[in-house]
């Protein structure tokens, strides 16, 4: 093996796969709880597993604090701030002034986690598109690209992004499950689609095989979504059943599968999509982590 740093013996053995190429982790949610007792192995598990990059979902203000201290810390890590469509019902004018600080932060790549999820509706329609449209134009003022949450909303989400399309810079729709009108209705606002583990689900993800060889390779990027949405076609039981950031290589050889093309090539095209779409600099460590005396500005 060339693995210089080896997994531990957390990830049962069959579980260990090194992606053929490095990967970039966009929606890895490592502020949840349940990675709070032993993030660095996680980390390390990561890289054993090829994943060289990891975007670190802010899903609120609280989450969005958290993700970029944890940026701060780890070269390999990036954050994003925004307020998801479930908490849309607390957006205010304070809210709005304390993301507008965040986004300015250099360790803040997007914003996001914003949308609509009309699926769940914790907070009302009306309320997450207030929150959302607020965020559209944080979006435009910090000139970052936006990170969409969207469940059962494509139509209305559609009608407010090509609203603004000519005045945000890029946006990608995370964690795409819908159907093929949907999808292409986002293709042809030129966004960006992410896929997860949704497509290795055999009850609900059949539809996603069809789909995946629609989205041009300069427009497709992968994510764990982790803990959430552990894939159901691993060949090995996981304790806790918690998803991590190593397993991305098993959700990307189903995608190649799907599109058909080999796993090195599209291991390749998400990663040079990510690193465009998010300006990622090209060595893993940053300016800012070198220089931390600019930052201060
Ligand atoms: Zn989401």
């Amino acid at each position: 093996m060339a693995d210089t740093e080896p997994f531990d013996d957390v990830l049962p053995k069959a579980l260990q796969r090194r992606s053929p190429a490095p990967l970039v982790d966009i929606g890895a949610n490592l502020t949840h709880a349940s990675f709070a007792h032993d993030l660095e192995s996680v980390l390390n598990r990561a890289r054993a597993a090829n994943v060289t990059a990891l975007i670190v979902t802010g899903t609120d203000r609280e989450h969005a604090e958290q993700a970029i201290e944890l940026a701060r810390r780890h070269p390999e890590l990036h954050a994003t701030a925004g307020v998801h469509p479930h908490d849309a019902s607390g957006w205010n004018a304070d809210l709005e002034a304390a993301m507008r600080e965040l986004h300015r932060q250099p360790e803040v790549v997007a914003v996001g986690e914003c949308g609509l999820d009309f699926n769940r509706n914790f907070s009302t329609p009306a309320e997450q598109e207030r929150a959302f449209e607020a965020q559209l134009g944080l979006a435009v003022e910090c000139g970052k690209p936006l990170f969409v949450h969207e469940r059962d909303a494509g139509r209305r989400l559609h009608e407010m992004l090509r609203a603004w399309r000519d005045d945000i810079s890029d946006a990608v729709v995370h964690c795409f499950t819908a159907d093929r009108a949907t999808l292409h209705g986002y293709l042809d606002l030129d966004l960006h689609i992410g896929l997860t583990g949704w497509i290795c689900d055999e009850r609900r993800g059949h539809h996603l095989r069809d789909l995946v060889s629609d989205i041009p390779l300069n427009r497709l990027m992968v994510e764990t979504d982790c803990p959430y949405l552990l894939p159901r076609h691993l060949p090995a039981k996981l304790k806790g059943r918690r998803h991590e950031p190593a397993l991305l290589p098993w959700i990307v050889q189903e995608i190649a599968h799907w599109y058909g093309i080999e796993e090195t090539e599209l291991a390749q095209a998400t990663t040079a999509t990510a690193r465009a779409f998010f300006r990622l600099t090209g060595n893993v460590v940053p300016d800012r982590i070198r220089h931390p005396a600019q930052e201060e500005e």
